[in-house]
């Protein structure tokens, strides 16, 4: 897989190729991450790529022609073309699978006030990484390349992408790890009680409960299997009878 980022600041991206699971996978070779620098395809001396909007109004707009050529001399005729942009569908585990399947990704950044409108003309889909304005596109570029190279063959263990948060709708289930005992905040015992089939249990209904919890929407889209309706009224009867505490 290869994925190419179009960005006024390459080196805000040095840290995150040089780093933990990303820096693996590219010296294993297993994607191949281009990082074009916009200002390159410039066509004034002094490499501006941004100017004023037009009808006024506060800051610089990246101008179309620039990332035109960036995009022209980077992409091939089978890139899929991302835009990051707060107006968009916000991301999800969904869509990092969607796009986990593509050879070839481009994910174009915008800065400063935004990007001239007709860039959208340009690309297959804007991506919106959540419910807030940041400064520029390059964190996103970052969490959509991050989310898609996990999941990529042999970048991790396929075990621990088995059954993770968000997978069909749920979060996942909580992880401890040693010591048994901290300040008083004690591991559940069933997980050290060699069971398999109790622990796997015990998993299925924290993963339901905290889902529950924290993130109440994704129930909502979630269509329970038979076992699943039976650990829900399990937990009810626990969170009755004290069995289970939550905050
Ligand atoms: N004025 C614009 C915001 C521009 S932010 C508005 O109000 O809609 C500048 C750049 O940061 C954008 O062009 C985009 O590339 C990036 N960006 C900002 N927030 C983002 C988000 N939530 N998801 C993805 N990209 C984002």
């Amino acid at each position: 897989m290869k994925i190419t980022i179009l960005t006024l600041f390459p080196k805000m991206f040095t840290g995150f190729l040089e780093t933990s699971v990303i820096k693996r996978a590219l010296a294993l070779e297993l994607v191949k991450i281009d990082i074009v620098d916009i200002r390159d395809y410039a066509t004034n001396k002094f490499r501006h790529v941004d100017d004023t909007p037009y009808g006024g109004g506060a800051g610089m707009l990246l101008q179309i022609e620039p990332i035109d050529r960036a995009l022209l001399a980077n992409r091939s005729k089978d890139s899929y073309v991302l835009l990051t942009s707060p107006k968009a569908k916000p991301y999800d585990q969904a869509k990092a699978r969607e796009l986990a399947k593509k050879d070839d990704i481009v994910i174009i950044c915008g800065h400063y006030e935004g990007i001239d409108a007709r860039v959208e003309h340009l690309v297959d889909e804007k991506i919106s990484i959540g419910d807030y304005v940041l400064t520029g596109g390059e964190l996103a570029s970052m969490v959509i390349a991050d989310s898609v190279i996990r999941l990529k063959n042999e970048v991790i263990n396929p075990d621990s992408l088995a059954f993770e948060s968000y997978d069909d709708d749920l979060l996942e289930y909580p992880q401890y790890t040693k010591p048994y005992d901290y300040k008083g905040f004690k591991v559940p015992d069933i997980l050290l009680s060699g069971d398999h089939k109790k622990i796997e249990h015990y998993r299925k209904k924290m993963s339901l409960l905290d889902t529950l919890r924290f993130r109440p929407d994704l129930i909502k889209r979630h269509r329970f299997t038979r076992e699943q309706k039976e650990l829900l009224l399990e937990i009810l009867d626990d969170l009755k009878s004290g069995n289970i505490k939550v905050d």
